[in-house]
């Protein structure tokens, strides 16, 4: 264990794929946890997506982002498998890669990839129901945090361990703990206000439909129609999926950078209407049918992203009221002890929630678990490192000021 106690409790604000992940992980290595959710049940954010892609991250040469990808997509697959073995809330698939001709109107399949097709929220769910079954696990929902507070002055050389009070919009204490890790996404900021993360609001939009009876067909996950493939251009267009609301198709989504505001546009639909047309034009009578009837389902959510799009995982940085010194080196900037942070997952939190979940439990735990697949390699933990992220968003703001004396 860390230098922070014995105490093998932790509180987790936000249960998204994030704040479950962690929670499982944790349980699973003997800790107790107090689970915060502000929405009336889990996965109330982005976690909430009604149909989710999980898929290689495909770029020309590797990057931190196409290699944290292939190292946590087999963690999850595994996950789904273990914890939801009759495949309810998800199913295996291939993804049809696709590239844009004349002029963009039309597209081609490149090549395919092994896929699947998921909802967060089972798999949430289930996570949750194995971390009760093995930990305590107490679980607060319709329960905002304000702000989380140190109840000792906090030296960051001390090898004691300081408490952590979590307080209520209204000031008052939900509870208090040596470990604190927050998952709150975009609104992670607003509890750290002096520790600036970079982080990013991104709101996206997909548009789904019913299947209507005359195309249902029950997917057979070892042998998928090639009408019932998914595609992927700038979106993914997922023409039928079994969810326990009902099967619907999908296609989407849209990304609006710098905006949390969770109201459907039209803009949106109407993009995503462009893209079904490009990417599957025999789908446009069903889009019609739909859209006809008034029961074209659009739904929105606030992806988080950070500075260089790369998660935040680990100790946090240590708020102070100035600014980081930009010119520090990341290992000089000073973390708070007992404060712990999973988040900015972009658009990409089904691949990595499960393994960045054991990775940060691994840390808190100061040793690394035996379900732990594998270690990450250094550079890989470095890129991850929330510390780097008060010295980019200084260095951002020392670039700013330098263009603007430049130009006046
Ligand atoms: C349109 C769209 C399409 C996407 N498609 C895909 C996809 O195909 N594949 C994929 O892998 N990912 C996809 N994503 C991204 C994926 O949804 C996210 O990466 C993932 O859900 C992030 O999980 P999270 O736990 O970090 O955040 P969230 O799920 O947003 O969880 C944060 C939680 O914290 C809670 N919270 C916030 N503030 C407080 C507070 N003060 N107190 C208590 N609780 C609080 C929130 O209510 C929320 O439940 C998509 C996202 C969008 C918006």
């Amino acid at each position: 264990m860390s230098d922070l106690g014995a105490e093998r409790h932790a509180v987790v604000i936000g249960a998204g794929l994030a704040g479950a992940a962690v929670t499982h992980a944790l349980a699973l290595r003997g800790w107790s946890i107090t689970l915060i959710e502000r929405g009336e049940r889990l996965a109330s954010g982005a976690s909430d997506l009604p149909v989710g892609v999980l898929s290689p991250h495909r770029t020309a040469q590797p990057t931190p982002m196409s290699r944290l990808t292939a190292l946590g997509l087999p963690v999850t697959k595994a996950h789904l498998q273990q914890y939801l073995p009759d495949g309810r809330g998800w199913h295996a698939t291939q993804i049809a890669n696709c590239v844009a001709a004349d002029g963009g109107d039309t597209v081609s399949v490149v090549d395919h990839d092994d896929a699947c097709i998921v909802v967060p929220a089972a798999l949430i769910a289930a996570w949750i129901g194995d971390a009760q079954r093995v930990s305590q696990i107490t679980i607060r929902t319709g329960c905002a945090v304000g702000a989380i507070e140190a109840l000792t002055p906090l030296q960051t050389d001390s090898v004691g361990a300081p408490r952590w009070r979590v307080l209520d919009r209204d000031r008052a204490t939900i509870c208090d703990a040596t470990h604190v890790v927050v998952c709150a996404a975009f609104d992670s900021a607003a509890l750290l206000p002096n520790a600036p993360l970079g982080l990013r609001p991104v709101a996206g939009q997909m548009t789904m439909g019913a299947v209507v009876t005359r195309h249902k067909q029950k997917q057979d996950t070892t042998n998928v129609e090639p009408t019932q493939i998914p595609k992927r251009l700038s979106g993914v267009f997922v023409p039928y999926f079994d969810t326990p609301r009902g099967a619907v198709w999908s296609i989407g989504a849209t990304y609006r950078r710098g905006d949390d505001d969770c109201r459907p546009r039209t803009e949106d639909r109407e993009h995503n209407a462009d893209l079904l047309r490009r990417l599957a034009p025999e789908a446009r009578d069903e889009w019609e049918t739909h859209a006809n009837a008034g029961t074209l389902i659009d739904w929105v959510g606030v992806r988080c992203a950070s500075i260089d799009r790369l998660p935040l995982v680990g100790a946090l940085p240590l708020a102070t009221p100035s600014p980081v010194d930009p010119s520090l080196r990341r290992a000089q900037v000073k973390t708070a002890p007992g404060l712990f942070g999973l988040m900015a997952l972009g658009s990409r939190g089904l691949s990595l929630a499960p393994l960045l979940g054991m990775v940060l439990a691994d840390q808190m735990c100061g040793e690394a678990h035996a379900d732990t697949p594998a270690l990450l390699p250094p550079d890989l933990m470095d890129a991850i490192d929330p510390r780097r992220a008060p010295l980019q968003e200084a260095r951002q703001a020392v670039r700013k000021m330098t263009r603007r004396t430049r130009t006046t």
